[in-house]
């Protein structure tokens, strides 16, 4: 389950500018490392700052997750962490020992781990995800999570854009691509499938019967689909690693 928790920065530097800074790059490296969420509040306290976060589990602000990067900012300052209680907005997050299979589902406006489990269908903290593209954290993930939902956002907010909603249902849109080597790479260090959930049918009640068309085969190789038992997708392509969901086409 993810925490509400709060991390207690005391400074060794003196200027406060500085302190500032630093706390803010440290925040900023934990969320690309995956060991809190996007968004955080730092309160002014006497001689300490406060940073209110989310973290994906609770032992996820430990020091043993660290990257190079923060273990070199956090010499500046002694850190104290404290879990103050579950995210009551959040779904639990998966604990797995095995994980048989693995799904790339980016779930709009969401941004916790969209690397998805394929034995419980929950979400896999970042933390216990490799590093790929030989980085040391997860940017192209965590950064492929924000491009995809802005595009997301274009689409739900300028229906008839047929450039964004290209971008999503279509597997050869630049937007899609780039999701899909995150797979493959992901699959290469993890030695499991892992497969990219494409959002085709878009869904939605803009335009009802032209974009709740489940497709029969598959978009890539018109190969014929298996079923999987997920919460995020009901079909999967194991050629093309390429996941879908069934939409509600109004017809049941
Ligand atoms: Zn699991
Ligand atoms: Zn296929």
């Amino acid at each position: 389950m993810y925490k509400v928790a709060k991390l207690i920065f005391k400074p060794r530097v003196k200027s406060e500018e500085e302190i500032l800074d630093k706390i803010d790059a440290i925040l900023s490296m934990l969320y690309k490392n995956g060991q809190i969420l996007d968004n955080w509040i730092v309160e002014s306290r006497d001689k300490c700052y406060i940073a209110n976060v989310i973290t994906t589990d609770d032992d996820s602000l430990d020091s043993k997750y660290y990257n190079g990067y923060i273990l070199k900012e956090v010499e500046n300052f002694e850190i104290d962490t404290e879990i103050i209680c579950d995210d009551p907005m959040a779904t639990d997050s998966c604990h797995c020992d095995e994980h048989n299979y693995y799904i790339l589902a980016i779930y709009p406006s969401e941004n916790s781990s969209p690397i998805i489990c394929g034995n419980c269908g929950k979400e896999i903290s970042l933390i216990h995800i490799p590093y790929i593209y030989k980085e040391e954290e997860h940017y192209s993930i965590l950064n492929f999570q924000r491009t995809y939902n802005a595009v997301d956002t274009l689409w739900m907010d300028s229906l008839s854009d047929r450039f964004t909603k290209r971008q999503i249902v279509d597997h050869n849109s630049q937007l899609n691509k780039i999701g899909m080597e995150i797979c493959a790479e992901l699959e290469m260090k993890l030695g499991k499938p892992v497969y990219y959930l494409l959002c085709n049918p878009i869904g939605g009640w803009f335009e009802f019967e032209k974009n709740n068309k489940n497709l029969t085969a598959c978009p890539k190789c018109n190969g014929e689909f298996s079923k999987i038992d997920n919460a995020y997708a009901d079909k999967v392509c194991h050629n093309c690693r390429l996941a879908f969901y069934t939409v509600d086409d109004g017809t049941q």
